[in-house]
């Protein structure tokens, strides 16, 4: 083994990306290297890029962004067991393995998280890229915005050889996050009721979930008419545009029997919408946050809002999946047609990772994929 040279998307101050040459490093104890076929854009990434988490989350520049990579096994570093060279794998979040949280089977929890997510190095401390002599951080745990990156063995999912990964990407991040908040967390039964807060990629899977589940009263809240119209699509039974109807809240009350939803999914972390995402629960109902709001706060009181009607109030990271165990699940979900990937997904060579991310912010695009050069 040696190290391989590397096109790929740097990050090389904040706010700044350019296409750019680095070296990969070799695949440590428990790690793997991966050709990289596709990596997805989720909006964490251009946090990332926009150092737009605190401080104390340990993001450096340069920085190699990229969270939703799939790929070929390249090469495997020692004590690697479950791998091979030749493996195609999908590739999800970091945890470190060895906290308490993991070792009760909650690595979305891990002790370690801010460093492994935003930290930019693994867990030994060190950092696997070089960009112009300088160590660069592999955001996530990969930073697969790359032709080869480097994962830990624990976070990157072997599939079968005949499934098509590029269009799997958003299962290592996105998709795993809002289906996972719905069937890990809410856990409705059949014939609930729910309303989902922000239809991007996460609020989209988060109402396939739904309709995977057999939720009765479905409806999507969001204020672009195409992703409403593509809930409807995807499950949605009804919807919400908060730019045209004035009181969301009544309304869900109306669709509802006056009495509101049993579970929402707040996926936007807009302070108006988490508030509505409370008010509109029925009694006993729960309010999962998926969405990132930063420093802004609300204002909740917790007699009227929480106690009294006996709600629960939680939130989840990356959906409470277990990688390898929840991945190969929504792997087979979408062989069956019940997480219709093809409708979210558009496709960007490499170097128009720009215009990738552009469409990203405007929200035009659901999930822009970048496709690794050869
Ligand atoms: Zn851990
Ligand atoms: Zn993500």
């Amino acid at each position: 083994m040696s190290k391989v040279k590397s096109m790929a998307v740097v990050a090389t101050e904040v706010g700044k990306i350019s296409i750019q040459e680095v070296e990969i490093g070799d695949p440590k104890k428990g790690e793997v290297r991966v050709k990289v076929i596709a990596s997805g854009i989720c909006h964490t990434d251009l946090g990332a890029i926009n150092s737009a988490f605190p401080p104390e989350f340990g993001l450096s520049y340069p920085l190699v962004p990229g969270h939703e990579g799939v790929g070929i096994v390249e090469s495997v570093g020692e004590g690697v067991m479950e791998l091979a060279v030749g493996d195609k794998v999908i590739m999800s979040y970091p945890s470190c393995g060895v906290c308490d949280m993991c070792k009760k089977n909650r690595p979305w929890a891990c002790r370690s998280r801010h460093q492994l997510f935003f930290g930019g190095k693994f867990a030994d401390g060190t950092k696997r890229i070089v960009y112009k002599g300088q160590e660069t951080a592999s955001f996530f745990g990969q930073g697969s915005w790359s032709q080869y990156c480097i994962v830990a063995e624990r976070n990157a999912v072997k599939v079968d050889p005949d499934v098509d990964v590029k269009m799997l990407c958003s299962l290592g991040c996105g998709i795993q996050t809002g289906f996972g908040c719905v069937v890990n967390r809410a856990k409705p039964e059949p014939g609930s009721t729910i309303a989902v807060f922000g239809c991007g990629t996460v609020g989209l899977a988060a109402i396939m979930a739904a309709k995977a589940t057999s939720c009765s009263t479905i409806i999507g809240v969001d204020q672009n008419e195409d992703r409403l119209a593509l809930a409807k699509e995807l499950g949605a039974t009804h919807t919400i545009n908060t730019k045209e109807v004035e009181d969301p809240v009544k309304l869900i009350q109306d669709l509802t029997g006056g009495y509101g939803v049993e579970y929402t999914i707040e996926c936007t972390g807009v302070p108006v919408l988490l508030e509505m995402a409370l008010n509109c629960l029925d009694q006993n109902g729960m309010s999962v946050i998926v969405g990132v709001s930063g420093t802004r706060s609300i204002n909740v009181q917790p007699e009227p809002v929480i106690m009294d009607p006996s709600r629960t109030w939680t939130g989840m990271v990356e959906g409470g999946s277990i990688p390898k165990v929840f991945i190969p699940r929504l792997v087979q979900l979408y062989k069956d047609g019940k997480i219709p990937l093809e409708k979210l997904v558009k496709f960007y060579d490499f170097q128009d990772v720009e215009q990738a991310i552009a469409d990203t912010v405007s929200g035009e695009i659901i999930k822009p994929v970048l496709m690794m050069p050869e």
